[in-house]
């Protein structure tokens, strides 16, 4: 089963969707990318969805990818002997280093370089900012603060401290035993939360030893500072918005949003747009009028993917979920505006061959009757430039190599095919042809654009462009060896 849209769906799998079957309709409505959140979940929990992934996979004959997230040193609270506790504006709350299970009164909150770095004054921000204290007095195992903005703390809620920089390490223990265990069990892509600085990439590449792509999450200041520098370390971009709206001013979030997608575009590198995109779809089957308008507009903007988290991992309507995702991205992309504005974003670089092939690709493509453009490659690199240059028609990524197919699954326009390895062009024309016509994308009559590079199986040597039929005889009469 084909897509035929452009933007990628990622789901997050988590207790609403652990089964054969609603994972199953979740791939059938739309999601061609599965998230398994290491934050949440034990790993016999996670190696049992990843599993049904890779069972679907193989029932479906079609790639689909798998991402890890990694927690990161995402900061949280202990345990409540309650499970939770009401706070009330302006009562008293203390954050500790004790293990006791928490009350009314404190809990525990088991980071000591937090009480380190705290000052009087700081603010401290629990679920997502929901929650704010102002910390009266810290010692370097406590802070007593008064509760600024009340309601329901709970179990292992994620904690917040904006005003301070806390020298914490990119991996944790935790994340270096998820990262290899994931890694095991064959993921894709690995997300990093809560990346500072480009040496956090670099750490958990050396780690992954290209067993799987790295995306950083970019959700810290210091990360939108940086992003240049971590944007060329990674193989791909999340705009973490649900911390990101924590850590800066809520209104900050859409203009960074609009600046992350386009550098990562312009850098031909996967960018997803995540966290609250249809947030009310997990209590109700249909979304609001604002939310589809947020999914509509990351669309617009020419990310590669729009991200489901709690809606597909603890909702009530996942499925539902998947399909408004999809419904919004064949409205837009239907829509003129939409070619106007992704016409518009896309920035002229054009310095190497494959530049210059992929800008001709495109080019001869909405110049002429071409159905799909079809690209050999090894490590996908030819595809992404492709994928830049957000073409009109779809791209056909064609790789003997299934985690190159499965990574390309997060990539604007694409829909990859494994195929044997080929050593004559003949050959990739003719594979070409066949799938553009089992896609359903061309018929016998049609034409097609095929890149490749010859010699072929060797990485980064796109150097042929070619306009070819989708009639085998003639491929077979009229192209040379
Ligand atoms: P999370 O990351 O869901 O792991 O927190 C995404 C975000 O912060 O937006
Ligand atoms: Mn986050």
């Amino acid at each position: 089963m084909r897509r035929n849209r452009n933007v990628k769906i990622v789901a997050t799998l988590g207790p609403a969707s652990s089964s054969y079957a609603v994972i199953r309709a979740l791939y059938e409505a739309g999601a061609d990318v599965f998230r398994l959140n290491m934050s949440h979940g034990s790993h016999d929990e996670i190696a049992a969805r990843h599993a049904i992934v890779r069972r679907i996979e193989a029932d479906v004959g079609r790639p689909i990818a798998i991402l890890a997230d990694l927690q990161g040193p995402k900061l949280r609270v202990g345990l409540f002997a309650a499970g939770a506790a009401e706070l009330a504006e302006g009562a008293r709350f203390r954050f500790d280093l004790d293990p006791a299970p928490g009350d009314g009164t404190r809990v525990e909150l088991p980071h000591p370089e937090i009480f380190a770095a705290l000052e009087p004054g700081a603010t401290v921000l629990v679920n997502d900012g929901k929650m704010r204290f102002r910390v009266e007095a810290c010692t370097s195992s406590s802070a007593d603060c008064t509760v600024l903005t009340g309601g329901t703390i709970s179990n292992r809620k994620g904690v917040n401290v904006p005003d301070v920089v806390l020298p914490l390490a990119a991996l944790s223990e935790k994340d270096l035993a998820d990262l290899e265990f994931a890694c095991s069990l064959g993921v894709d892509w690995l997300a990093l939360s809560f990346v500072q600085r480009g040496a956090d990439v670099i750490e958990a590449r050396d780690l992954a030893r290209g067993r799987a792509a790295i995306l950083s999450k970019i959700e810290k200041p210091a990360a939108v500072k940086a992003y240049a520098e971590i944007l060329a370390l990674s193989d791909g971009i999340m705009v973490a918005r649900g911390d990101l709206g924590v850590e800066l001013p809520v209104e900050s979030v859409p203009p960074i949003q609009k600046r992350l997608v386009r550098g990562a575009r312009a850098a031909a590198k996967p960018v997803i747009v995540a966290t609250q995109m249809l947030e009310s779809m997990i209590e109700s089957p249909m979304p609001t009028r604002a939310e589809v308008s947020d999914v509509a507009t990351a669309i617009y903007e020419g990310a590669d993917a729009v991200m489901l988290s709690a809606e597909s991992a603890a909702g009530q309507y996942p499925v539902e979920a998947v399909t408004t995702m999809h419904k919004v991205a064949l409205s837009v992309e239907s829509d003129p505006t939409y070619r106007d504005i992704i016409e518009a974003s896309r920035s002229a670089k054009r310095q190497t061959v494959a530049d210059g092939i992929v800008a001709a690709a495109r080019e001869i493509a909405e110049t002429t009757e071409i159905k799909a453009i079809c690209c050999f490659s090894q490590s996908g690199t030819t595809v992404s430039l492709v994928a830049r240059e957000r073409p009109r028609v779809p791209i056909v990524a064609m790789t003997p190599l299934v985690a190159t197919a499965r990574r390309l699954c997060l990539t604007w326009g694409t829909t990859c095919v494994v195929v044997p390895p080929v050593d004559r062009f003949k050959g990739a024309v003719l594979a070409s042809a066949q799938q553009a016509k089992a896609l359903g994308f061309a018929t016998e009559s049609d034409q097609i654009l095929v890149t490749a590079g010859v010699p072929f199986n060797v990485q980064g040597t796109t150097n042929i462009l070619r306009v070819a039929p989708c009639d085998e005889r003639l491929i077979y009469s009229a192209e040379p060896t």
